[in-house]
């Protein structure tokens, strides 16, 4: 048998980091099994999805790489994949259900509904659809669909218990006296969540349903259905949620929780995808926590989820990014910053091929202080920009400090000559122009350092100064000068 699995969203908004770690379980599962991974766009709801939201969803889940073998844009033998698309199985499917007694047409209305929920309700009793259209003669249900009634189709919910291995946590047993007699389809001809899924993992030959545990109360009312279709039942793994740091769901107010506002942020998405994958699974591996894609599809089982929630830490995102970006080498990282650096100005285009080994230093150079890439664009800037902007506060305070002028500028016509232009040299040049000057060098360093970055801190100063150039470490020297009033003696 190969394992078919699924990620089915609702295009309501974007991807959000729990329905991404869901997607990326079913997949690595797919991937370690060599089964299908299928993507199914549920968008039945056609107030609240749209196709942007698709779009995003797509992108994200490409971003990420969890690539799948059906489904949008790349078709399948059980298309289509958007479920808007696929209203008449489900209404064929509630028909033969109606026409097996396992279902039946209800025509109680909202009002009635809700009269009869409130009168349970003010005794302090708990509703259930109290089944009134359960029993209904076939002759009334003639007539009451010959007059045009409105009805909605309900599950007759047998009595008995309901029970599933869920592979996640156990074993699970509902009485079926705590499930009331569900809707499969709507008044308006739309069928329900409860319905539709069931429906398509039916006929996409679903072998697992890995999904979140907000969708366990779910699973016995879908069971139910797969029975009364004859339909063998898969294997369930709920997965638990993801909190915030403070233990609560986590949500906007912890910050973004959407994989396209990650990406925008400039995390690696292999970065994202192994930190996704220890979310609340267990590769059983004692301290090893970075995992290739490969290694981690090697590895993954579903009995390795934990059953207790698992904590978003944006910290250890950001850990993991920096774990990636060490790993990676300055070529690789220069060809992901390309758009952000295109974005920023500050793309030229010999960074690649005349410059490319010079370009690599500047990466090595900045790289052990970011931490994710959009943090590269101001460390890079002073290289690749040829215009510094100065920190007011940083210049105030270093570059126009008491008597730093006159040592500034004995020190860029000391570096005019100096020979090599290189860091060790330029260092030992400062430093002997210090002595005989009878300064600290201290004051110098920082005094070039906002002249040359525009900032308080920067790597090493000396290795910015070789690797900006003579030219322009003069050029800046001199601009910072005049802008200070010094003029040429
Ligand atoms: N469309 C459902 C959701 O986004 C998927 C439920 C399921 O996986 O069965 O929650």
């Amino acid at each position: 048998m190969t394992v078919r699995l699924r990620f089915a969203p609702s295009p309501t908004g974007y991807l959000h980091v729990g329905g991404a770690r869901t997607a990326l379980f079913n997949w690595l599962y797919v991937r370690r099994h060599g089964g299908a991974f299928i993507l199914r766009i549920e968008d039945t709801d056609v107030e609240r999805s749209s196709a942007d939201m698709v779009t995003g969803i797509l992108d994200s889940l490409r971003w990420l790489g969890l690539d799948w073998d059906e489904g949008p844009g790349v078709g399948g033998p059980h298309a289509p994949y958007f479920q808007s698309e696929r209203l008449s199985k489900y209404r064929e499917a509630a028909a033969h259900l109606v026409a097996d007694g396992h279902a039946y047409h209800c025509y109680c209305t909202p009002d009635e509904l809700k009269a009869r929920r409130e009168a349970v309700e003010s005794t302090g009793g708990a509703w259930r659809y109290d089944r009134r259209c359960r029993e209904l003669s076939a002759d009334e249900i003639a007539r009451r669909d010959a007059a045009g009634e409105a009805h909605v189709v309900r599950f007759r919910v047998p009595d008995g218990e309901t029970s599933f291995d869920d592979l996640v946590h156990g074993r699970i047993t509902v009485a079926h006296d705590v499930i009331e007699d569900f809707v499969l389809v709507r008044s308006d001809g739309h069928p329900t969540y409860q319905l539709s899924v069931v429906i398509d993992d039916v006929e996409m030959e679903m072998t697992h349903v890995v999904r979140g545990d907000d969708h366990i109360s779910n699973t016995p009312k879908q069971i139910l259905i797969y029975r009364a279709l004859g339909a063998p039942v898969p294997a369930f793994a709920h997965v638990p949620l993801i909190l915030g740091p403070d233990k609560k769901r986590l949500s906007k107010r912890h910050g973004a929780t959407s994989v396209g506002e990650y990406e925008g942020q400039g995390y690696l998405p292999e970065a994202m995808v192994n930190f996704l994958a220890l979310l609340g699974w267990s590769p059983g591996s004692g301290d090893q926590e970075v995992f290739t894609r490969e290694e981690l599809v090697a590895r993954f089982t579903l009995e390795g989820i934990s059953g207790g929630n698992a904590v978003f830490n944006p910290e250890k995102l950001d850990w993991f990014n920096q774990q990636y970006l060490a790993r990676m080498s300055p070529d690789a990282i220069v060809a992901r910053l390309r758009p952000t650096l295109e974005a920023a100005g500050l793309w030229r285009s010999d960074l690649d091929s005349a410059r490319q080994a010079w370009m690599a230093q500047v990466v090595e150079l900045v790289r052990p202080r970011v931490r994710k890439l959009t943090d590269f664009i101001p460390l890079l800037r002073p290289f690749l920009d040829d215009e510094v902007v100065r920190d007011p506060a940083a210049e105030a305070k270093y570059l126009n400090a008491a008597g730093v002028h006159e040592h500034l500028q004995a020190w860029r016509d000391r570096l005019a000559s100096v020979e090599p232009f290189d860091a060790a040299t330029t260092e030992a040049a400062l430093r002997a122009l210090a002595d005989e000057r009878g300064i600290k060098a201290g004051p110098l360093i920082h005094a070039t350092r906002v002249a040359v970055t525009g900032q308080a801190v920067s790597p090493g100063l000396f290795d910015v100064v070789a690797l900006v150039g003579r030219d322009r470490v003069i050029a800046r020297l001199d601009a910072a000068l005049h802008a200070a009033g010094v003029s040429r003696s």
